[in-house]
């Protein structure tokens, strides 16, 4: 579970109530709510952001601005936020002033080294927003995004921005056998870049790529002179561990994919009939992956439903698909759930091709199960070896396109974490 706390620290005036001329909000005939803040923060609210009001009330306290003329907009303000569902978890305000600024006056970020000594900031998703260059300085201080109302869009604008944070992630993994260095961009398509020294897996991983649209790059070393075992494993490996950190909380995405995607290129797609036979059988993690099984004898083919066309529109965890690739075919069911577990079912007719075994084929999938703390059911037939591998990694990459795929802001499990 993630206990990073994804923070959005709020300026008040100009941000959250309009600031008057004098900039100095003590009166209720001053109050007015800045356009569309309540359903921004809401959403801020939805996607699990804690709320955070930073702001300097210059000499508060004092004869020109008596804490009496501060209370009845402050608790105005919070009493309509709260009517609406929104919440702060703190309200931290500088009295000071520019010409004798106290450590907590913003920028500085007295008022919040708590949050920094605490250790539990979201650094990469946590923002500041507010209407001054001092509260983009603040962001800057902290360390974490900054947003200016205004010049970086209005509130919708700006929670859009604040929600749909950068999902990418970059991993570097060095053991005495490999050293692998994988990076990802779950938001940006970009052709692959990968060289592990084993051509035939270069080529398969630039397919997981292109077929499930994000960015890749995957650089690897390792002790190919004993065999290609822990450069396919530990590539797998790190590959899963960047995914997972660049779906971070996983809040709004679809969570399941089945592979193909419903855009994905019509040549590409199939959709095969309900199995005749039961439903895949369970393997353990410690069943050997290639074990012989009659679904898995040779090709077969299943004649179309009539309603085909109809199952791939909000299919659910029965819908059946198949990627094929000429005579073979792949089905991957995906779950990222954070439950690692891998079920294979194939059996290949050649024991290598260009250069990987083919033993490791199941064995990457499986290594990206748990990298990615995710369950893989996989399922190949055919009888070309070269059809098959691609196969499968080309409906791995659809079904993990599927799924990563942002469709909200909710958390897609009643646990609350995934
Ligand atoms: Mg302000």
């Amino acid at each position: 579970m993630n206990a990073l706390r994804r923070i959005v620290f709020v300026d008040r005036d100009g941000t959250l109530i309009e600031e008057p001329a004098d900039e100095q909000v003590d009166s209720l005939a001053k109050f007015r709510l800045v356009r569309d803040v309540v359903p921004a923060l809401r959403a801020l609210r939805d996607a699990g952001f804690e709320l955070v009001m930073v702001t300097n009330q210059d000499g508060l306290g004092s004869a020109s601005f008596p804490v009496t003329a501060f209370e009845p907009p402050q608790r105005l303000l919070l009493e309509i936020l709260e009517t609406q569902g929104v919440s702060f978890s703190a309200v931290h305000v500088d009295s000071t002033t520019a010409l004798a600024p106290g450590p907590g006056r913003k920028p500085a970020v007295g008022m919040l080294l708590d949050y920094l000594r605490e250790g539990r900031l979201d650094f990469a998703r946590s923002a500041v927003v507010g209407d001054r260059d001092t509260d983009v300085e603040l962001a800057r201080n902290l360390g974490v995004r900054g947003f200016r109302l205004g010049t970086d869009g209005d509130w919708p604008a700006i929670a859009r921005a604040i929600v749909r944070a950068e999902r990418a992630a970059a991993v570097e993994r060095n053991t005495a056998e490999t050293r692998v260095r994988v990076a990802v961009d779950l938001d940006r398509e970009a052709p692959a870049t990968v060289a592990t020294g084993v051509g035939f897996f270069d080529h398969m991983l630039e397919q997981l790529g292109r077929h499930g649209g994000f960015a890749l790059t995957v650089h690897t070393t390792g002790d190919l002179h004993v065999d290609e075992h822990h450069v396919v494993e530990d590539t797998a490996l790190a590959l899963g561990e960047a995914l997972a950190q660049a779906l971070g909380e996983k809040r709004g995405i679809a969570r399941y994919g089945f592979s193909p995607l419903t855009d994905a290129p019509e040549a590409e797609l199939r959709s095969s009939a309900p199995q005749p036979n039961p439903p895949l059988r369970s393997q353990g993690r410690e069943t050997s992956a290639l074990e012989p099984s009659p679904a898995s004898a040779g090709a077969q083919s299943f004649p179309s439903p009539p309603n085909a066309g109809e199952g791939r529109v909000g299919c659910s965890t029965t819908c059946e698909f198949e990627l094929p690739m000429d005579e073979a075919s792949a089905r991957a069911l995906l779950d990222l759930g954070g439950r690692p577990y891998f079920v294979f079912e194939g059996r290949f007719p050649r024991e290598s091709v260009g250069g990987l075994p083919t033993e490791l084929v199941p064995h990457f999938f499986r290594s990206l199960a748990d990298g990615l703390r995710a369950t893989l059911h996989l399922r190949v037939t055919g009888e070309n070896t070269h059809h098959m591998v691609e196969a499968c990694f080309k409906s791995t990459a659809r079904a993990l396109r599927q799924a990563v795929k942002r469709e909200g802001t909710l958390l897609p499990s009643t646990k609350e974490a995934l």
